[in-house]
């Protein structure tokens, strides 16, 4: 099993000492005991911390790191190998962490590690002090890791490890390709560090690593990329991921702090559908777009069946399955722009043989949000319930017989960027009579006569007695809260007004609106509705919405 092993990285020993115990209460299955990040060493302090190790549950690495490997020990090589000897001959660590480079520099050292890490002894089973042998490149990701995972191996090394800087999400499969081939055969840590690499953090366990990190806190990470402990066992489910577990994941740019990963990996769980979804961070351009998901494709064992798509890739998706002879549904390609990638596997090793689809789910996320809150006024009617959708699978939403009617249903949507143009297409398939306002009128202009609406300019919107307003701008997010995308004196008539923004869930707007008694939907329902069909259209069953929106609205308050 994989193990989950937290970095200790206080300054002092008693801070490592009341961050072991917080590790043992968090459920970390390992620690490492960063001695390089002691700012002095006092033995009796040690002493003391090792006692606290060996009554520690779990495995305990003990880490002398160079600064030449991301360390911060500075002392000479003499005085490091002779303090690692010392935590070495105690009971309280299970494995010493040695650098190849350090291994390979001197017999003397390799005598005094070897002994006390019992290298020649590994098949009497001495549980005790085992060694592993590490390399690290805070630089890039070198082409040859399989290799050198090869060359370390010829050590007597219990376990090798490699940790590279990923510098793209590719990096990182890279890395995933040396862990899953050298993991087969022995055991192995192979992690790419940075943003890109947290999939290889948490795909470690899928692939049978040895193990991964987590950091115990956010600052406490002994490497750039490391998500906590907490995240990895609630947010991944790292109890959870098997080497059946299936992959999913956002792709965008920037995309860290997306809210997609916390429900959807939480709808997973719900229905105990055997996937972990991730964030993917691709660069924004066509080519890095392309290359990962092709990379991803030719790995079919890596289990990627889907990706939600945002910004700035929803035109690359489109771009994407059209080269690769995919299907695109028909409603995303008017649309212009698709948020949903399905990929199904067609057996072969290589991947030849997998097929590609793209859908738009923001549109009838959105459009199910506003039929549910029409619904709720009296206007409209509410959405019908699903069953497949204009490619033949199965979905969860309002348009299984095609748009509810809205004719005579006026509605004035604020912006012109992508939200509008599946907003403004849904509305008019519905028969709406549609307004666009944009601060850039050239945009509003071409969005309207694209799909027969009306631009007018961005000045007149206060005094626009529609039905319904849409905010489909960006105004009012976090953190501008205190912003709003029209005047108040534009509510007076009491318009439904639906604002897409979901963080905060209520929005400047929101509030004028709900206080001049404006029936309202807010942007949390169009998010969950469109995750909740990507969620279907992944797993070809019903979406837990109401588990989806309970977490995003408890991630969004704790912000
Ligand atoms: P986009 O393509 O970048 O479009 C942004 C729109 O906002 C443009 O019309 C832009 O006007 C306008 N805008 C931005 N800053 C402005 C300002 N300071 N003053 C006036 N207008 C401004 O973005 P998008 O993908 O359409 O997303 C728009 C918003 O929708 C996001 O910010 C997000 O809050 C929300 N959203 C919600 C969901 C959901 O599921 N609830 C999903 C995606 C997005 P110009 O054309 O003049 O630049």
């Amino acid at each position: 099993m994989t193990r989950l092993c937290v970095p200790l990285t206080g300054t002092t020993c008693p801070q490592m000492e009341a961050d072991l115990a917080a590790a043992t209460a968090g459920g970390a299955d390992g620690v490492e005991l960063r001695l390089d990040y002691l700012h002095e060493w006092d033995e009796a302090a040690v002493r003391h911390l090792l006692e606290a190790a060996a009554r520690f549950p779990g495995e305990v690495i003990a880490t002398y790191r160079t600064a030449a490997e991301g360390g911060h020990c500075d002392e000479s090589e003499a005085t490091r190998v002779s303090r690692l000897e010392f935590v070495g001959l105690t009971e309280a660590v299970d494995y010493l962490d040695v650098e190849y480079e350090t291994w390979r520099a001197s017999a003397n050292i390799r005598q005094k590690i070897g002994l006390v890490c019992d290298v020649d002894a590994a098949e009497t089973g001495r549980p005790r002090r085992r060694l592993i042998l590490s390399k690290h490149n805070f630089e890039n990701t070198p082409f040859d890791l399989e290799s050198t995972l090869s060359v370390l191996a010829r050590e007597p090394a219990h376990v090798v490890k490699v940790a590279c800087k990923a510098n793209s999400v590719v990096d990182a499969l890279r890395v995933l390709d040396a862990l899953r081939t050298s993991a087969a055969i022995r055991p192995t840590i192979g992690l790419a560090m940075g943003e890109v690499g947290l999939m290889t953090r948490v795909l470690a366990r899928k692939l049978g690593a040895f193990l991964t990190f987590a950091s115990l806190d956010a600052g406490k990470e002994s490497a750039p990329g490391q998500a906590t402990l907490d995240d990895m066992r609630r947010l991944y489910r790292w109890d959870a991921i098997g080497p059946a577990t299936q992959v999913y994941g956002v792709i965008g740019c920037p995309v860290a702090h997306s809210m997609s990963p916390a429900i959807l990996n939480a709808a997973f769980g719900e229905t105990a559908h055997d996937a972990v979804y991730l964030p993917f961070r691709v660069e924004p351009n066509y080519a890095a777009f392309a290359a990962f998901v092709d990379g991803c494709v030719a790995r079919p064992w890596l289990g990627l069946r889907g990706c939600s798509v945002t910004i700035p890739h929803k035109q690359n998706l489109l771009r994407y399955v059209e080269q690769r002879g995919g299907v695109v549904e028909p409603l995303a390609r008017r649309i212009g722009a698709a948020n949903t990638l399905c990929i199904e596997p067609g057996g072969r090793d290589d991947g030849t043989d997998t097929r590609v689809s793209a859908y738009n789910t923001d549109y009838r996320g959105a459009m199910d949000a506003l039929l549910a809150g029409l619904g709720r006024c009296g206007t409209g009617s509410p959405p019908v319930n699903s069953d497949r959708n204009d490619v033949g699978l199965r979905r969860d939403s309002a348009w299984r017989t095609g748009p509810t009617k809205l004719d005579g249903v006026s509605v004035a949507v604020l912006g012109a960027g992508g939200v509008s143009r599946a907003i403004v297409a849904g509305l008019r398939d519905c028969g709406c009579a549609v307004t666009i306002y944009n601060r850039t009128r050239e945009r509003a202009e071409a969005l309207a006569a694209e799909f027969g609406a009306e631009a007018r300019p961005n000045d007149e919107r206060a005094g626009h007695r529609a039905d319904v307003v849409i905010n489909c701008t960006s105004i009012g997010m976090w953190p501008n809260v205190d912003d709003a995308p029209l005047p108040a004196e534009g509510l007076a008539h009491k318009p439904l007004v639906f604002d897409t923004v979901y963080n905060p869930i209520e929005t400047r707007l929101l509030r004028e609106a709900r206080d001049r008694g404006c029936p309202t939907v807010d942007g949390v329902a169009m998010f969950v509705g469109q995750a909740a069909a990507q969620f279907t259209l992944w797993t070809h069953r019903p979406a837990p919405t109401d588990l989806m929106r309970e977490v995003l609205a408890r991630r969004l308050a704790s912000r």
